[in-house]
């Protein structure tokens, strides 16, 4: 079985082509820049040759018809014909409180995606825009939904509630909802596989620290909490976003400052979090220069803060679930920032966490146990595959809707 799995953001696509009879990666790529000046396409084949294409790509449409091109072309491409391909999964962030597990997309379901482009504004608009180009192009290929709050939809009332007037949950589905769950649902997963470990045994801790980031406590491989809410801006600090937030402040600067909503909006989306404490870069890489060859003040300040927030976290969660037994990192920064982890994980010795900064040291992108063999709490490195799950829930749907029809 051949599966397309797409992610699609508001000017990019993501796109990785699975066999998956041995769970390879013959294809993927990216369109970047879409809709804007200067847009490309970059792929990677299964040899590791990289290839970048030029070319003007104004939209969603294009970008895909673009990618199922280089698919199926003679000198790049991996396949003959588009029928080889059985489904098409899509990454959609936002499935609000009707979808706690994938589905096959139909029009109710597209109908209902598009409710939620009102609470996912920057995210669920570009995930249909790739449905409905897919439904243009390959009408006949059946498509699944692989939601990012879905995982979350395990969490307590007592969790996901804010605590504003109860008629706005109503009204409006204000609560949280929490995001990167086919990530944190992925490393929770496969960090107990490495530790041959039973799941429902277990209280887990990920850490999913990108350009987005965000935190689980995963019980019993359940997700009982999750640092971002409503929208991905809450909890942590990120590249651009604020995280947590006295929402006191919002008013106050708006006030003083003349803006409207959405100037408030974009201040605390896109000029925030580590870029606008540091005035550095949203890029941890940058940051962590600046603060190590330049002493930057600021770039220093800017680390301090970010990993408070996730120590903060780690605490919370570990009182929520009575303790820890598997702290997981993952993202661009928790997969390739010792750094950041060993400053994370320091002093947390009281929780049972006995870091080990040899295991730790250099640590890049590969699976990894970073606590010492004596540590009762086992803190690991687990590279997220947010692609992987998209493909195999296309698969599971794909081969029960098969069943299904033969009967
Ligand atoms: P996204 O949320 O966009 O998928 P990623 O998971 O790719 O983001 O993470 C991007 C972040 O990872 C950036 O802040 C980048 O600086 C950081 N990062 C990547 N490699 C390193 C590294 N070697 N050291 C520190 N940070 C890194």
């Amino acid at each position: 079985m051949k599966i397309l799995v797409l992610n699609c953001g508001s000017s990019s696509i993501k796109f990785q082509l699975f066999n998956m009879k041995n769970k390879s990666v013959p294809l993927k790529g990216i369109a970047e820049k879409v809709g804007l000046k200067g847009s490309f396409v970059r792929i990677e084949k299964a040899n590791g040759e990289k290839v970048r294409f030029e070319g003007e790509i104004i939209d969603h449409l294009v970008g895909i018809e673009y990618i199922l091109g280089i698919t199926t072309s003679k000198k790049h491409g991996c396949i003959e014909k588009l029928n080889e391909i059985d489904a098409v999964g899509h990454r959609v962030v936002n499935g609000g409180e009707r979808f706690s597990a994938s589905v096959l997309i139909t029009d109710e379901v597209q109908a209902e995606v598009e409710r939620f482009c009102e609470i996912a504004p920057l995210h669920n608009p570009a995930n249909l825009k790739g449905i409905n180009a897919i439904k243009m192009l390959i009408p006949e290929i059946p498509q699944v939904a692989v939601f990012d709050t879905a995982f979350h939809q395990t969490l307590p009332p007592y969790a996901y509630m804010y605590a504003i007037p109860y008629s706005l949950y109503k009204k409006y589905g204000i609560r949280k909802y929490g995001y990167h769950g086919t990530s944190h649902y992925y490393i929770s997963k496969r960090a107990c596989d490495i530790l041959k470990t039973d799941i429902k045994t277990q209280r887990i801790i990920t850490i999913h620290l990108g350009n987005g980031a965000s935190m689980a406590a995963v019980k019993e491989g359940k997700s009982i909490d999750t640092s971002m809410g409503f929208t991905p801006l809450e909890g942590l600090i990120m590249g651009t976003r604020s995280g947590d937030l006295d929402a006191g402040v919002l008013s106050f600067i708006m006030d003083k400052e003349k803006i409207g909503l959405s100037a408030i909006s974009t201040l605390v989306n896109k000029q925030s979090g580590m870029l606008g404490i540091t005035g550095v870069s949203s890029d941890m890489r940058e940051i962590e220069d600046a603060a190590n060859e330049n002493h930057n003040e600021r770039a220093i300040l800017g680390l301090d803060m970010y990993h408070y927030r996730v120590k903060k976290y780690i605490g919370a969660y570990a009182s929520v679930m009575g303790g820890v037994d598997i702290l997981v990192f993952a993202g661009g920064i928790g997969e390739n920032s010792p750094e950041s982890r060993e400053a994370i994980c320091d002093g947390l010795e009281f929780l049972g966490i006995e870091f080990d900064q040899k295991k730790n040291k250099g640590l890049r992108s590969k699976e990894a146990i970073i606590s010492k063999s004596t540590s009762p709490v086992k803190v690991m490195v687990v590279p997220t595959n947010e692609e992987l799950v998209i493909a195999e829930d296309t698969m599971r749907i794909i081969s029960e809707m098969k069943k299904k029809s033969r009967k």
